[in-house]
């Protein structure tokens, strides 16, 4: 159903320099659902989430309800409600979490919702709640992760994209965050997962997108997708 579709990317390509990287790229994504963009090292995922971010440059269309994201700046992308959660957190360190999930809503004028949201993230991650006057840098990193995740969602984002949210995380601490994932879905905030970790993002998201040398190369329901021979063989390692 057109009317659905959140993001849609055709023809992307990018890279660094002379050396492309992405060739041709194009998925869709809808709203409310989890989408998962898999690969190995290499592939390109974080590349790709640097174009749709418009911190690179690139070629191809790509259309973010309705607009046209191509020719924007990085803070109007994050303004049009892209926002990305970045591999290896990136945190204020010396901020305290409360002040880094502020930070995330530093282009909101609306006081008092960003009060009620501050409640909404501890109602959602618990331990930031006890854990609020903390500084980023002394937590663990999955509540790192979470503080990011936490910073990400107070923009009011209508795409969260996480460029490798386990990375370095106790399969416990994971599957909370999975959790939360499937929560915020719930209430409407549609997420693109980007993990190398294929089998987890596939398990935890609704679509998937397996991506080699700069490439889709499978895309479909996440479900299919984990059945599919050829992912089976080729990622999976079954
Ligand atoms: P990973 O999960 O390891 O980050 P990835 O799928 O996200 O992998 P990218 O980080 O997008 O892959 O990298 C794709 C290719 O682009 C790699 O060959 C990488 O060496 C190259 N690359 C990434 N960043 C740069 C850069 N700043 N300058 C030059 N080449 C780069």
């Amino acid at each position: 159903d057109a009317v659905d579709v959140l993001l849609s990317v055709d023809g992307l390509s990018a890279g660094y320099g002379e050396m492309p990287v992405l060739n041709g790229v194009s998925l869709e994504i809808r709203r409310a659902e989890i989408v998962a963009l898999v690969g190995s090292n290499g592939a390109g995922k974080t590349t790709l989430l640097r174009a749709l971010s418009r911190v690179l440059a690139c070629t191809g269309t790509i259309s973010f309800m309705g607009h046209n994201l191509v020719p924007l700046t990085p803070d109007q992308v994050f303004g049009a409600g892209l926002v990305q959660v970045p591999e290896g957190r990136q945190l204020f360190d010396r901020m305290t979490v409360e002040d880094n999930l502020l930070m995330g809503a530093y282009r909101r004028a609306d006081k008092a919702a960003i009060t009620g949201d501050l409640e909404r993230m501890y109602a959602l991650f618990p331990r930031l709640g006890e854990r609020k006057r903390q500084l980023a840098g002394s937590m663990s990193g999955g509540e790192q992760q979470m503080c990011a995740m936490a910073r990400g969602l107070m923009a009011k984002p209508q795409l969260l994209m996480i460029d490798e949210m386990s990375l370095g995380l106790a399969p416990v601490v994971v599957e909370q965050l999975m959790e939360v994932l499937a929560r915020i879905r719930d209430e409407g905030v549609t997420v693109l997962l980007v993990e190398q970790d294929i089998h987890l993002a596939l398990s935890g998201a609704d679509r998937g997108y397996v991506m080699e040398t700069g490439s889709i190369v499978h895309g479909g329901e996440a479900k299919a997708l984990i059945d599919d021979p050829a992912v089976r063989k080729a990622y999976l390692g079954l």
